[in-house]
């Protein structure tokens, strides 16, 4: 499963910057993840409780914000917001779209112990 491996890194980052950052436990975990990154977020919900389970994360609240995607029209000439890879502009219909954001996945915030 694609998400479990994304928890998998998702730990690893978290064991890095507990050496770093010298903390021991995670409370809360708060990612974004864009709406075309193909994370399906109840699939990655579970597999998150699983990975971070007997780890410094275990029993850390996730929270998810869905970034909308970004694209270049070439008809508008303009940078417009898009929720799917193949959606049209939302504002001349025009599907000669450049999707510049929106496949990311970040670490926004932690709060540790
Ligand atoms: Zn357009």
């Amino acid at each position: 499963m694609h998400e479990m491996s994304l928890c998998e890194g998702v730990l690893q980052v978290l064991e890095t910057e507990a050496g770093k950052q010298g903390f021991s436990k995670v409370k809360r975990v708060i990612l974004d993840i864009g709406v075309l990154s193909g994370v399906e977020i109840p699939a990655f919900e579970f597999a998150f409780e699983v990975v971070m389970r007997g780890t410094l994360a275990e029993n850390a609240v996730l929270e998810i914000n869905e970034l909308p995607a970004q694209a270049w029209c070439l008809m508008c000439a303009e940078s417009v917001t898009v929720n799917a890879r193949y959606d049209a502009c939302p504002k001349c219909g025009s599907y000669q779209l450049q999707i510049s954001s929106g496949d990311e996945m970040r670490i926004k915030e932690l709060e540790v112990d």
